[in-house]
């Protein structure tokens, strides 16, 4: 049974990663991923509260596969900070694959985070860099505007938008996932892996007709 949630001025939507580069045609798509677009739009307006991630990598980025002399895309690496997935080289800065993809329409978005813009280091959650300890700022801004429950849409679901929830519960907000508004990559069972690991932390997967306007 599926129930409706009424969101006002402490919820917020963080649509996550809607790039070019993640889309079909892109450097790293995740299938379908386009088809998410009206979905998060629609859902946005129903929002008085949106953030944008864009993920934004430096040339040379260590996530980059061609960075690893012999490495292929999808093999993981051990990194400083612990095991990192290697990708096709995608969203550099200042790129189409970067942009947004043309068809979002979130004018009333208030604040974009870039992400994985040192170089050393990836970064899936909008809250924290892969090394878990380099914070972003989005923890501070969210508090202080006094936000309670935070929604999360984008792409790729069992990445960037896992990372992104899982965070978002550690530092102590409401969390719902709204699973129609994204798409996975699957890389090794991922998928599978963060709906189990949602689950066990009492993360609920939502759908987007369930969130009404308060
Ligand atoms: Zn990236």
């Amino acid at each position: 049974m599926s129930e409706t949630k009424a969101v006002g001025d402490s919820d917020v939507l963080i649509v996550v990663d809607v790039q070019n580069d993640f889309c079909p045609g892109g450097a790293l798509a995740v299938p379908h991923g386009d088809e998410i677009v009206p979905i998060v739009n629609r859902l946005a307006g129903g929002f008085r509260n949106v953030v944008l991630t864009q993920d934004w990598h430096p040339r040379g980025h260590h996530s980059f596969a061609s960075t690893h002399p012999g490495k292929r895309p999808y093999e993981t690496i051990a990194a400083p900070y612990g095991s990192q997935v290697l990708w096709p080289d995608h969203c550099l800065q200042e790129t189409m694959g970067a942009e947004f993809h043309r068809s979002l329409h979130i004018p009333h978005a208030a604040l974009v985070v870039r992400k994985g813009i040192d170089r050393a280091v990836d970064s899936y959650s909008a809250f924290y860099e892969n090394d878990r300890t380099t914070p972003t700022g989005l923890t501070g801004y969210l508090r202080e505007r006094g936000f309670r429950r935070v929604y999360l849409a984008g792409l790729a679901f069992d990445f960037c938008v896992r990372y992104s929830a899982e965070d978002a519960r550690r530092e102590g907000f409401g969390v719902f996932v709204v699973a129609d508004a994204c798409r996975g990559i699957d890389v090794e069972n991922s998928v599978t892996a963060t709906r189990a690991s949602l689950h066990g932390l009492g993360i609920p997967c939502i759908g987007a007709q369930t969130i009404v306007p308060n």
